[in-house]
């Protein structure tokens, strides 16, 4: 830009450096042409003056230079001529400057002379003796009067020359120096140009709008980084060449990383061989998905293509964790295995004592021991069945609803007393003590919890022996503990006892009515409670059961 302001003021100042140049050459030729002309009428006047006193004497003895002198007589004849012979000369009668010299005493005028052969300005005054003395010189031309000036123009080019590119540089330094400084943050602010207000307002503007954008960005930016980086599910975002332009912590976390990386090939940080298919068929264009193992567990792996403007730029990656759900599908599975093999037993044994009795081969006497083994498998099986329905109760949400206010003691007592009967039979005394353990919960929950812990606290222990029941109110927590002087577990077993259908010994359970589903039904409620569960146990001495329920 520089250089263009240089170029043109460079370029206008000689133009009117040259143009006035000419002006001033053509208006000192005129005034030189005009004192030229002035020159020669005087002299014509004087050396006419001369003449008419001395006659042709006057001309003979005159030295002239630049100027020819000519005197004719009054018939046109050449009577004397400065810079000819005026013999061979011929008649000037006429000649323009004669003719007005004869007619009104004096004439000029200007022509081509062939005798000088150059433009020529002729002076004639006419004598009293009717003669007329004529002067005459040669007329410079314009190029003449330059090249006599020839050196002083070419001073003046050269000084105009110099100055103008200095003024030049200068000016279109002085033009630019403030556009280099303008301050562009705040266009506003700079008041330097008034022409560029509209330009500055409009970068202004446009900047504030620049701004509202980027904010908003940031803004979805961010909002999409605190989505993703909580998400439980990885998120992976590749474009066409399987860069990584976006991966969650989650995503990091399960392909094995310390943390996200991003801008090197999605190729370089996974190493499961069954994702790269699902990728190739996401970039054709397709949805693609599968189930993948990896080193934490087995994930959903879902390869969507991203399209923007009808061509595929990318691939986006979501990974979900599904190691739950086929754990659960596992242990549904075989729940309704457990559940068919159980139901299966009191059934065929029903079904084979009825058999027996409809065909009539059972002894009158054997029927009431029959009908006693019918109906104690039917029993078993109405417990199994209710023991089912409630460990289904649970699994479908039990405990959503709004906690009520609960006094665990009198829940207790309530269920020991409903337990009174059987623990006679089994000769254990029951025992309750403690607080009155008051808490937020669901009643039929709690007491499910309670029933359960004392019916086996009752059913694997020993003549004579007995189940104490405490409750213990402290600060933050309620904890209730069941013990017995019972058969107690072995520490291999203690793990285990809480899963559903596992017994120590399957046949003493049954021999004593159990299910195997009672301390499953025990866990699933304290986990809805949000307690925590203890177990100590030794063969031989007892079990103590001991259950933390947490007030808030
Ligand atoms: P069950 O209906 O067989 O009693 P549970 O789920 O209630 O099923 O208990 C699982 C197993 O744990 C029982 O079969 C029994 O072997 C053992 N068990 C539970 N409670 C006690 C206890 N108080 N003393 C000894 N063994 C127990």
């Amino acid at each position: 830009m520089t250089k263009r302001i240089f170029h043109s003021i460079w370029f206008a100042a000689l133009a009117v450096f040259f143009a006035s140049l000419v002006i001033v050459m053509g208006m000192m030729y005129s005034y030189y042409s005009q004192m030229q002309r002035s020159q020669l009428r005087n002299q014509t006047l004087l050396a006419a003056q001369a003449v008419a006193h001395e006659g042709v004497e006057y001309l003979n003895g005159l030295q002239v230079e630049d100027c020819r002198v000519t005197w004719i007589s009054a018939n046109g004849t050449v009577l004397y001529d400065s810079s000819a012979d005026s013999g061979g000369m011929e008649n000037h009668l006429e000649r323009e400057e004669i003719r007005q010299a004869l007619e009104s005493g004096y004439g000029e005028s200007t022509r081509y002379s062939a005798t000088l052969m150059q433009q020529t300005i002729y002076a004639s005054q006419l004598l009293p003796d009717g003669t007329v003395l004529r002067l005459s010189m040669a007329q410079n031309s314009i190029f003449t009067l330059i090249l006599r000036m020839g050196q002083s123009i070419c001073l003046i080019i050269l000084v105009a020359l110099v100055l103008s590119l200095w003024l030049a540089y200068r000016l279109a330094h002085a033009i630019v120096q403030p556009l280099n400084k303008l301050n562009l943050n705040d266009p506003l602010s700079n008041a330097e140009y008034e022409e560029l207000m509209p330009l500055l307002r409009r970068i202004n503007s446009q900047q504030l709008e620049l701004k509202g954008q980027a904010t908003e960005l940031k803004r979805k930016q961010r909002e999409f980084e605190t989505v993703t980086k909580n998400l439980s599910e990885g998120l992976v975002l590749m474009n066409e060449n399987y860069n990584v332009l976006t991966m969650n912590p989650a995503a990091a976390r399960i392909m094995g990383m310390v943390r996200p990386l991003v801008g090197i090939s999605f190729l370089q940080v996974n190493h499961s061989q069954p994702l790269l298919p699902l990728l190739s068929k996401a970039l054709e264009g397709n949805h693609a998905e599968d189930t993948v193992t990896l080193p934490l567990g087995d994930y959903q792996i879902d390869a969507s293509p991203v399209k923007s403007g009808g061509k595929i730029s990318g691939v986006v990656l979501l990974m979900f964790d599904i190691t739950e759900k086929k754990q659960l599908e596992l242990q549904r599975r075989e729940f309704t295995a457990n559940v068919s093999h159980e139901l299966k037993t009191p059934l065929h044994a029903i079904s084979g004592y009825a058999e027996l009795m409809k065909n009539g081969i059972v002894q009158p006497g054997d029927v009431p021991g029959f009908s006693e083994k019918i109906y104690a498998a039917s029993q078993r099986m109405v417990r199994l069945v209710e023991d089912i329905l409630k460990l289904s109760h649970l699994d479908e949400g039990a405990g959503t609803g709004p906690r009520e206010h609960v006094e665990l003691y009198r829940l207790a007592e309530e269920v020991l007393r409903e337990l009174t009967p059987a623990a006679e039979k089994a000769q254990v005394t029951l025992y309750l003590s403690g607080d009155r353990a008051e808490l937020e919960g669901y009643p039929q929950l709690l007491s499910g919890i309670i029933t359960n812990l004392c019916t086996n606290a009752i059913k694997y222990n020993r003549p004579g022996g007995d189940v104490r029941v405490s409750l213990a109110d402290a600060e933050g927590s309620v904890t209730l503990t069941v013990a017995d002087t019972g058969i107690g577990i072995s520490p291999e077993h203690q793990e285990r006892i809480f899963e559903r259908f596992y017994r120590v010994d399957k046949s003493h359970s049954k021999a004593v009515g159990g299910t195997g589903l009672g301390l499953s039904i025990v866990k699933h409620s304290a986990m809805i409670h949000n307690a925590g569960i203890d177990l100590s146990s030794t063969p031989g001495q007892g079990t103590t059961v001991s259950i933390h329920f947490p007030k808030a």
